[in-house]
């Protein structure tokens, strides 16, 4: 789950910020994929704070296959939100690739309403995804700043479908891996 702590993340609506949206949505993915075997380590649990390379570090000291960080995007103020809604997975290296549009394709067939979005975005310059220690890939599952896109990430069975399509797409692409 991304942000945390003193770090809210994006504004979200009704005073729950993006680290709260974002949060239950990890800990669903997260029981979801240990219901199917992976085990799973979670940088946070709870409302607290991380630093920059904390993650990266976690990931590292588990020998994590995978390091996948959950946001929710947001314009920065001043830009027109009107039609820039949808889900994006950032990667910085290709060995990210695969699993990237494994779970941009669940996310695309999970929640349709979002829109298709920008996709895949290869070369992010992004503190989680530069290390190359294991493929980590940041997902932005929706914007924060469309109406509808806002409503999928607050709504319970919104929540679902993208802790679903996160756990779904994450072992697919193992799955395809293995055969
Ligand atoms: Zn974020």
């Amino acid at each position: 789950p991304g942000h945390g702590g003193t770090q809210n993340g994006g504004a979200g609506s009704f005073g729950v910020p993006e680290k709260g949206l974002v949060l239950p949505i990890a800990l669903r993915a997260a029981e979801l994929l240990r219901a199917q075997g992976a085990t799973v380590v979670l940088t946070r649990t709870a409302d607290v704070t991380l630093g920059l390379y904390d993650r990266g570090q976690q990931a590292e000291a588990a020998r994590a296959d995978l390091l996948v960080s959950i946001h929710a995007n947001a314009l920065p103020d001043g830009r027109d939100p009107r039609g820039i809604r949808g889900p994006e997975v950032y990667f910085t290296h290709p060995q990210a690739q695969g699993v990237a549009g494994a779970i941009l394709a669940a996310l695309r067939a999970r929640l349709p309403e979002l829109g298709a979005g920008r996709g895949l975005m290869p070369g992010a310059d992004l503190a989680l995804t530069r290390p190359s220690t294991q493929p980590s890939l940041l997902v932005e599952t929706a914007y924060l700043t469309d109406p509808g896109n806002l409503r999928a990430l607050s709504s319970p069975d919104g929540r679902e479908r993208f802790a679903q399509a996160i756990a779904g797409g994450i072992a697919a692409y193992y799955a395809a891996q293995a055969r």
